[in-house]
């Protein structure tokens, strides 16, 4: 479809690579829980920060490249728990359905028919755009060809954790499911030095499209490889009735059967727990990701995160595939998630605007194996956003609620990864998104053409 060439000369990336950068004058925001304060500075030395202080005793190193900061928030950058980037073919092809007819009647067709490592890498460059305009600095992809998603996030300057995916039937990128655990191992193998920015992972569908003895070969390979294990869990009501033989009185207990439960397991959805699963999951140090606007699309239900939270199980915060959300903006996600953990509980103070930020930054960290990020101090990964506040919907800003309740993506106007100048005044500067526009274009018209 699109030659090689073509892909090696759009992945050259341009972007400074600056030895020292300074951000001055700002509003500065260093992590959830942190005190904001004012006419701040913070220095980033290659891909760490060296030093956050008050403007009164700055020294300007020589040769460094300072950003004037003047009538903006500088804040860690957002971290998505949860998505499956190249499905941005996907948006808006099927909406308003219930998540069986969709995931069977819509998406699985959709992908066995376009999925192809083109459409990965392509696609994926789209997600990372919107990632990057919407203040998203690292995320956790989920997805087939996991090669070239991690190539596609690498070219476009993100930090990633990426899980192959393993299902028991034919799958676009493994056509003989038998092979689905050594294609995944060759994956991590591949990518585990490559770049320090880019972390392998396992992704194991669910436990409706993994059989138990797939799902023991999965956990195996991440065990043995020090890698993160994901699965989509206890996502609809109904998930039960669909286990491939079921080991276990829920989803939670099948997977807890299996010894699938662990440090290293994240649980994407888990809105269907009883005490016991929670018990469970707690016991074990799982790790829970929520993404409460797909679990509102699709009607799935509402995480009990309070519960969650209130037993210290380290809870994320992901958007999913924008197949399901139909967004990637963390923002908005944000502000729903506290919203709807609201109105689940029936009480206002649930589920408060900073630790749905601690969510998004400090927990999804963690939950990734990513501890160095998340809060903007001296040793910690230089990923930062820089938020414009000359903007009506964040006049006056008394307080960082605002970042939860009232701004949006399109706020941001700097991004910085790995030290790196990503975005600036809201244009990419990592790769070129016109000719990614374009390829998506072309990729969009076979969808039509095929429907
Ligand atoms: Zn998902």
């Amino acid at each position: 479809m699109f030659s090689n060439d073509a892909r090696r000369r759009s992945s050259s990336a341009c972007y400074p690579i600056m030895p020292e950068t300074l951000f001055i004058n700002c509003t500065f925001l260093p992590k959830a829980y942190g005190n904001l304060t004012h006419n701040a500075y913070l220095r980033v030395k290659g891909d760490t920060i060296a030093e956050t202080g008050d403007m009164a005793g700055i020294s300007i190193p020589p040769g460094a490249s300072v950003i004037d900061a003047s009538g903006k928030l500088l804040m860690p950058g957002l971290i998505n728990g949860h998505n499956h980037c190249a499905m941005t073919l996907f948006r808006g092809l099927a909406d308003d359905l219930d998540l069986k007819t969709w995931l069977h009647g819509h998406i699985f067709p959709a992908e066995a028919r376009h999925v192809n490592p083109e459409m990965v890498y392509w696609c994926t460059r789209l997600a990372a755009a919107e990632m990057i305009l919407s203040g998203t600095t690292c995320v956790a992809d989920a997805y087939f060809f996991s090669a070239m998603s991690a190539q596609a996030l690498s070219d476009c300057g993100m930090r990633a954790v990426i899980g192959h995916g393993i299902v028991d039937f034919p799958a676009p990128s493994v056509p003989d499911p038998r092979k689905n655990i050594e294609t995944v191992a060759s994956f991590i193998a591949d990518w585990k030095d490559r770049d320090p920015r880019i972390t392998p992972a396992v992704f194991a569908h669910a436990p409706y499209t993994c059989s138990p003895a797939t799902l023991r070969k999965a956990k195996e390979l991440a065990d043995k490889t020090d890698v993160r294990f994901f699965i989509h869990l206890a996502e609809g009501q109904q998930e039960m009735e669909m286990i491939i033989d079921p080991q276990g009185t829920s989803p939670v207990r099948h997977l807890a059967s299996l010894n699938l439960l662990g440090e290293n397991t994240v649980c994407v959805h888990s809105v269907w727990l009883d005490d016991h699963d929670l018990d469970l999951i707690e016991k074990t140090a799982t790790s829970v990701v929520t993404c409460p606007q797909s679990n509102m699309k699709l009607a799935s239900g509402i995480a009990r995160v309070e519960e969650m939270r209130q037993r210290k199980i380290t809870v994320g915060l992901g958007t999913d595939g924008c197949a399901s959300n139909n967004s990637l903006d963390m923002f908005k996600e944000m502000d729903l998630f506290a919203k709807i953990q609201k109105v689940r509980q029936q009480d206002a103070t649930a589920m408060p605007a900073q630790s749905v930020l601690q969510c998004a930054t400090t927990d999804n960290a963690k939950l990734l194996g990513l501890p160095r990020l998340g809060h903007l101090k001296a040793g910690y990964k230089a990923d930062l956003i820089v938020l414009d506040l000359a903007t009506p919907r964040l006049t006056p800003f008394y307080n960082p609620d605002l970042l939860v309740y009232a701004a949006s993506g399109a706020d941001v106007h700097t991004v910085m990864i790995d030290g790196r100048i990503i975005m600036e005044n809201r244009k990419i500067l990592s790769f070129d998104l016109e000719e990614t526009l374009e390829k998506i274009t072309f990729l969009a018209h076979q969808v039509r053409q095929a429907r």
